[in-house]
C-alpha cells in the first residue's frame, strides 16, 4: 500500500510522524519513506510493507496532508504506475532532468577507442549544446575475440573529456559488480568532472546479482536495457530488482528484439512499446535505434533507417534517445556499421526536433478532444 503525501510536505511534518506510527502498528507492518519528483511537483511517499491486505485504507485518508492510499498491484510493486493511481517519476542527476515529460538526446560512442575520438566527439556535442552523452568502456561482446573495451584504465581521461566539454552524464554499461566501484571512485578522482548513468545492457536483462548491486547504490542513475529475447514482462520484473534495492532512479530502455523477422535490420523494432512501458510504470522510457537497426542503410526518401526508427521512438513519446556516433566509423572498434558520422548530429537534432514538435502536437490535440 503507498500513501501519497499532498504536494511539497516538508520532510519533518508531525503529521507525517503520526501517520508512520499508525501504519506501524498494524502487525508485520513495516514503512519507507520516499521523496520523488513527480512530474510537476516533489512528493512523499509512505510504502507499508508486509501484510497490508489487512490494513484498512480509511484511517490513512483521513489525515489533511494525504493526496491519497493506492493499493499496489502484484506487479512492479516500486516500478508501477498501479492502475494509474501513481503518477511518473522522473529525476534530475547532475542538472539534468529526465522523465516522461520531456524528451533528452544521449548521442555518443558505442565504446571508447581513442582520446581523440573521445574528445572530438564531446566537442561536436558540445557545438550543439547537447551535454548527455554514452561511452562504453566495458564491452560485452558476442566473441571473445573482439575488443572488450578499454575498461577502467580510460575512465580517468573519459572523465576528463567530458568536464572539459560541460558534458553532463555519460551512460556507460557495466558488465560486473566490481566496475560500479570502479566508475565511483574515478569520478571522485576527476573531481565530479561528470555523472555516469549505469547501463544494464541486453544481455545482463537477467542478470538478478548485477541488478541488485545496481539498484543497492544511489548515487547514480540506470539505465535497464530490455532483454533482446524475453517478454517485456519478464524485462520489467527484471528491472524491478533494480527497484527493489533501493534505486528509483532508473530509465527503461527500449533496443529492438532479437528476430529474424527483423531482417535485415539487426533487431526488430519494439518502439510501440514506449505508451505501453510509459502506462505500465513510473519510468522515463529511452529507445535505442543504433543497436535496434545496426546499420546505415539508406530510404529510397534518402533518410537513413535509424533516423527513420529515432522518429518512430521519438512520435511514440520517447524520454531519451541513446544512439551511436563516432568520428571515423570506419575504424571504430565496435559497432562502426550503425554510428552516424559527427556531422550528422546536425540532421538527428533537426529531425527531433520536428518530431517531438508533433507528438506535443497530438498530445495537445487529443487532449482537448478528450
Ligand atoms: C550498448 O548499448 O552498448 C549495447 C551493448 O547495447 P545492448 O545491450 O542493447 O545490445
Ligand atoms: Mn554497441
Amino acid at each position: 500500500m503507498i500513501v501519497v503525501m499532498k504536494a511539497d510536505l516538508p520532510a519533518e511534518s508531525p503529521e507525517l510522524a503520526r501517520l508512520i506510527t499508525l501504519a506501524r502498528s498494524y502487525p508485520g507492518i513495516t514503512t519507507e519513506v520516499h521523496r520523488i519528483e513527480g512530474a510537476s511537483r516533489s512528493l512523499t511517499e509512505v510504502y507499508l510493507l508486509g501484510p497490508t491486505h489487512a490494513v484498512p485504507t480509511a484511517p490513512f485518508e483521513e489525515f489533511d496532508s494525504v493526496e491519497k492510499v493506492v493499493r499496489i498491484t502484484q506487479k512492479y510493486r516500486f516500478i508501477g504506475r498501479h492502475d494509474a493511481g501513481l503518477e511518473p517519476v522522473g529525476f534530475e542527476y547532475n542538472g539534468v532532468r529526465i522523465g516522461q515529460d520531456r524528451l533528452v538526446l544521449f548521442p555518443g560512442l558505442c565504446a571508447v577507442d581513442t582520446r581523440e575520438h573521445v574528445d572530438a566527439t564531446f566537442a561536436a556535442l558540445a557545438r550543439h549544446g547537447i551535454t548527455t552523452t554514452r561511452a562504453g568502456a566495458y564491452k560485452p561482446r558476442t566473441s571473445p575475440y573482439d575488443f572488450q573495451g578499454l575498461g577502467k584504465a580510460c575512465l580517468p581521461w573519459v572523465f576528463e573529456s567530458a568536464g572539459k566539454h560541460g558534458i553532463r552524464i555519460v551512460t556507460m554499461e557495466v558488465t560486473h559488480e566490481s566496475h560500479i566501484e570502479e566508475i565511483r571512485r574515478a569520478l571522485e578522482e576527476s573531481g565530479h568532472a561528470t555523472g555516469v548513468m549505469l547501463q544494464i545492457g541486453t544481455r545482463n536483462a537477467q542478470n538478478f546479482e548485477l541488478l541488485r548491486a545496481v539498484g543497492a547504490q544511489n548515487e547514480m542513475p540506470v539505465l535497464f536495457k530490455r532483454g533482446m529475447g524475453i517478454t517485456l514482462e519478464e524485462s520489467l520484473n527484471a528491472c524491478e530488482y533494480v527497484a527493489s534495492g533501493g534505486n528509483r532512479r532508473i530509465v527503461f530502455c527500449l533496443r529492438g528484439v532479437k528476430s529474424h523477422l527483423g531482417e535485415p535490420h539487426r533487431n526488430f523494432v519494439d518502439f510501440a512499446h514506449v505508451p505501453v512501458v510509459q502506462r505500465l510504470t513510473r519510468l522515463p522510457v529511452c529507445v535505442d535505434p543504433s543497436h535496434s537497426v545496426g546499420r546505415r542503410s539508406t530510404g529510397a526518401d534518402g533518410l537513413l533507417d535509424i533516423l527513420h526508427v529515432t522518429a518512430q521512438g521519438v512520435i511514440a513519446g520517447a524520454n531519451m534517445v541513446l544512439i551511436d556516433v563516432h568520428p571515423r566509423p570506419e575504424v571504430a572498434l565496435c559497432d562502426g556499421p550503425q554510428a552516424l558520422r559527427l556531422e550528422e548530429i546536425d540532421d538527428l537534432v533537426g529531425d527531433v526536433t520536428i518530431v517531438r514538435r508533433a507528438y506535443e502536437e497530438r498530445r495537445a490535440r487529443h487532449a482537448k478532444t478528450r
